[in-house]
């Protein structure tokens, strides 16, 4: 079979979105996003500043306070939504590789994302049509009391660059249904897929200054965006560190806050499980964007008897990965994002051989075909780690799998719970007290059983427990995130 490479697509210049308006930053700055498979020039975006957070969060404020959004027939922003999730499908084979070459992912997955990322916006828009309150009346024969929702105001919407498509619109779909405006700051090394977004939502009929794209540092613009007097909330994804630096600075003016953070998931497997399924689930749960997920099945732990066994498999399923240009459509396996996180990558590797863990496949990065010329590792797996050990406890965010063994249940559910992080866990096992213990014994907020990664569901609730987050994303949750409790009482004459 002969197959080709898609070609890259060609480097664009990009503006922010400010009040329906295209915009360069105040300053006339700029900084460039660089394809992390081979270097080449993806695109180039506005570096925006202080003046220019301070212009969106006006626009958006303008728009909140107008009502034309915020107080709409729902039915229209419904429609508005359904026509996003439309233009994000019709547009679906640029945005993905566009992802493809600002993240590095394969460009099948990048479709994936995309995909997923409008039945959010379809999600979304048939449950704001169902939005309620309650009358409550029992209490007193004189009195009714009437709860109402309201949106929460202006939201402050930043997002990390693994997922830069599927994450933000975890936060703007919801956010639109409840009738919420949005300031959206994406990372500064995937900004395209955001900017594109913020131009499917206008051509969509949203009004302007409902939805506004700013690119620039998190570090300045997004800590301002997290200070602003005029935010109401903070929709964070990204590390841990950087979300205690958010709830800090949006202790300003007390905003809301969801924060989805970092996570070290355990993947459970007894002995019992299927194992053929359970290798493939735990090649998934580590090796999906290159170990970049923040729900990756980064500690694997193995019941003793089927150690061996497993291990020989997952070996020999790690072989076959095909690391290359994610533009390739026989690559499964791209680059890490930028030199930052292969460094990140390298100096866990050498913690972890420091510490005395087995490196059983992979460590380092690697030769020839080109891919000297991107951040590429490969895919690495560490045999006889013990829990306190580092590798076992911080989030790597590469592609570098931790193996354990335990003994029987209790011992499964004290390594599994020995993490400062709770994000997402699995159990692989046919005996079903077994998986029940584990779900409800494991402190995470997702519990797989038998399977990983399975985000397609945008009705679950997503969010973490311990230093995992605050608050859930997706699902009925999700939109409550977004939205104000009012008690109307009403006193009878
Ligand atoms: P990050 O460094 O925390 O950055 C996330 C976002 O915050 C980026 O847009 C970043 O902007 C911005 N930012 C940086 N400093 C800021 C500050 N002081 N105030 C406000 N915003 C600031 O995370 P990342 O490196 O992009 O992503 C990796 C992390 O995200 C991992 O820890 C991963 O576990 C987590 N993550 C969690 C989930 C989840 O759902 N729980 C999903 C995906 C990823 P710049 O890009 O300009 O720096
Ligand atoms: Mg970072």
């Amino acid at each position: 079979m002969t197959t080709q490479t898609a070609p890259q697509t060609e480097a664009k210049t990009y503006q922010m979105l400010i009040e329906g308006q295209w915009v360069s930053a105040k300053s006339g700055e700029t900084f460039e996003r660089l394809n992390p498979a081979n270097g080449t020039l993806v695109g180039t975006y506005p570096l925006a500043d202080i003046p220019d957070v301070d212009l969106a969060v006006d626009a958006a404020r303008r728009a909140f306070d107008s009502g034309t959004w915020s107080n709409a027939p729902v039915k229209q922003r419904h429609d508005v939504l359904r026509k996003v999730a439309d233009g994000l499908r019709a547009n679906i084979g640029a945005l993905a590789a566009l992802l493809a070459q600002e993240v590095g992912k394969p460009l099948n997955m990048a479709m994936g994302e995309v995909a997923l990322a409008a039945d959010v916006y379809e999600y979304f828009a048939g449950i704001s049509l169902d939005m309620h309150g309650e009358a409550i009346t029992q209490f007193a024969p004189d009195a009714v009391g009437l709860t109402v929702h309201e949106p929460v105001g202006v939201v402050g919407v930043i997002t990390p660059w693994n997922f830069p498509l599927l994450l933000i619109s975890w936060k703007l779909a919801p956010a639109l249904a409840t009738g919420c405006t949005v300031v959206a700051k994406p990372a500064q090394l995937t900004p395209g897929t955001t900017v594109e977004l913020g131009r499917i939502i206008q051509e969509a009929g949203a009004p302007d200054g409902v939805v506004n794209v700013i690119t620039g540092p998190g570090s300045k613009i997004g800590q301002h965006m997290a200070e602003h007097p005029k935010v109401d909330k903070i929709a964070f994804t990204g590390s841990t560190e950087v979300g205690r630096s958010v709830m800090r600075a949006a202790a300003t003016n007390i905003k809301k806050l969801s924060l989805e953070l970092g996570g070290k998931s355990p993947n459970v497997v007894f002995a019992d499980a299927n194992i053929d399924a359970a290798v493939a689930g735990a090649f998934f749960a580590i090796y999906l964007n290159t170990g970049q997920v923040c729900q990756a099945g980064s500690r694997l732990l193995l019941q003793e008897s089927v150690k061996d066994q497993f291990m020989e498999k997952l070996i020999a399923f790690t072989k076959t990965v095909k690391l290359g240009d994610p533009l390739d459509p026989e690559t499964t396996m791209g680059p890490v994002v930028d030199q930052n996180q292969l460094s990140t990558v390298e100096h866990y590797v050498a913690e972890g051989q420091k510490e005395g863990a087995k490196m059983l496949i992979g460590g380092s990065r690697p030769k020839g075909n080109g891919l000297d010329k991107g951040f590429f590792f490969e895919p690495t797996i560490f045999d006889s780690v013990a829990s306190n050990m580092t590798i076992a406890q911080e989030e790597i965010f590469g592609p570098v799998l931790s193996v354990l063994t335990f003994k029987d249940i209790d011992d499964a559910l004290r390594i599994a719970n020995d993490t400062s992080y709770g994000l997402a866990s699995a159990v692989w096992t046919n005996d079903l007290n077994t998986a029940l213990k584990m779900a409800k014994g494991i402190r995470a907020g997702t519990v797989w059983v038998n399977a990983f990664h399975q985000a397609g569901l945008p009705n679950m609730p997503y969010g973490g427990y311990k230093q995992s987050g605050i608050g859930r994303e997706l699902g009925r949750h999700g939109l409550d995130e977004y939205l104000e409790t009012k008690a109307i009482q009403i006193k009878l004459g």
